[in-house]
């Protein structure tokens, strides 16, 4: 047996697969919290890989999870002391990732140096965005300094959608699909014969749908306005708006789990809540329906996508005239498996497929150092 390791390095965590290659399925997994010192966490991962079997003897490659790729990457990338000072010179854009994930592929690196080490980035599958996709229209001297949308989530759209593609027998290449990412963080992307078109996240992962915490898409002048009017400085301002807003400010709670009972009680700010989360849902689907001109499949994923079909069938509801026929008993049919929730007779194949970005991570690792 071959493994990789697959490794995703927060700012307090390391979260951390054993992958077997053949198969791609997890020999052995965890989270080491609370990490101060990745260094140590690395150790830790180590010492619960190798009390869990054997098998760490075995790895082929690591592979990590790097949250911004800028316009560096378009593909995942074996790492060097170029490929590290690159990742650092991105962390600019995404300062609470990219210099942890750097921390963790340091420390990975002196405790594997014999293997090769594969960066596998958020923004990558985005990277075939044309430019009128992700120019946005501001002054010239910011575009050039790099600002412009790049779309974060990119390992699960690019998973879950090849994934439906052969889930419907149908070549990649010839699949026109919409892929609803709704997690904790949630985006929406476009996917034109394997290539990705549009995504809903920008030049940070704030941009687009409602999310748990997050705002997603708010006016440009709300920043200057609560300056203006409360005298907010811009980090209050982009606090609010990553950790103390969306889901969380209209109903109380980031969880579905907390909010649907808040419903059923009669909570209208909750009710609420789902209703401004579920509209920007459909407006996305619409806006990505024009953008692709023919739809063939959307596809929900991740933590609420997988999970709740309720939140499923409010997106969709009074899309029929787009051609998507939701099927109400397969929408709410108990299920982990990759499935359709749509009617047979649905022109656009609605499906649910659980999303696994460690797994997407491992055959990434293994086809960029041709170990596959
Ligand atoms: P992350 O972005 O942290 O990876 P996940 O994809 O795991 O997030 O999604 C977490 C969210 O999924 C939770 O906050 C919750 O709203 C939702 N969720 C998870 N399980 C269920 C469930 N069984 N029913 C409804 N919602 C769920």
């Amino acid at each position: 047996m071959r493994y990789v390791l697959v490794l995703n390095c927060g700012s307090s965590s390391i979260k951390y697969r054993l992958v077997e290659a053949g198969s791609g399925d997890a020999a052995a997994g965890g989270i080491v919290e609370r990490v101060t010192d990745h260094g140590a966490g690395m150790r830790q991962v180590i010492d619960e890989l190798e009390a869990a079997g054997p098998e760490l003897r075995q790895v082929v490659a690591v592979g990590h999870r790097v949250v911004h790729g800028g316009d560096a990457y378009a593909e995942p990338v074996v790492i060097d002391d170029a490929v590290e000072r690159t990742i650092e010179e991105l962390s600019p854009m995404a300062p609470l990732h990219n210099p942890v994930n750097l921390i963790g592929i340091r420390a990975a690196r002196a405790a594997f140096p014999d293997v090769p080490h594969v960066a596998v980035f958020d923004t990558a599958f985005h990277q075939t965005m044309p430019p009128e996709a992700y120019t946005y229209a501001i002054p010239r001297e910011w575009t050039e300094g790099g600002v412009r949308r790049y779309g974060f989530h990119g390992t699960s759209h690019a998973y879950v959608s090849r994934r439906a593609a052969q889930f419907l027998g149908r070549p990649y290449t010839e699949l026109n699909t919409i892929v609803l990412h709704l997690g904790n963080g949630a985006s929406a992307s476009a996917v034109e014969g394997g290539r990705c078109v549009d995504t809903s996240m920008g030049l940070t992962p704030l941009e687009g749908l409602v999310m748990g915490t997050r705002s997603g898409d708010v006016d440009p002048a709300l920043a200057a306005f609560l300056s203006r009017t409360r005298g907010l400085s811009v980090a209050d301002i982009d606090h609010a708006l990553n950790h103390e807003s969306g889901l969380r400010a209209l109903a109380g709670h980031n969880d579905l789990r907390e909010i649907w009972p808040l419903v059923d009680a009669g909570d209208t700010a909750a009710a609420l809540a789902m209703q401004v989360y579920t509209r920007r849902i459909r407006k996305y689907i619409g806006a990505y329906h024009a953008v692709l001109g023919r739809l063939d499949a959307l596809v929900f994923t991740a933590g609420v996508g997988e999970n709740d079909p309720r939140t499923r069938a409010m997106a969709l509801s009074g899309l029929e005239p787009l051609g998507i026929r939701p099927d109400p008993s397969a929408n709410t049919a108990p299920s982990h498996e990759a499935r359709v929730i749509s009617t047979p007779d649905s022109p656009v194949t609605v499906l649910v497929i659980p999303t696994d970005e460690e797994r997407e991570i491992a055959t990434q690792t293994l086809a960029v150092t041709g170990l596959t």
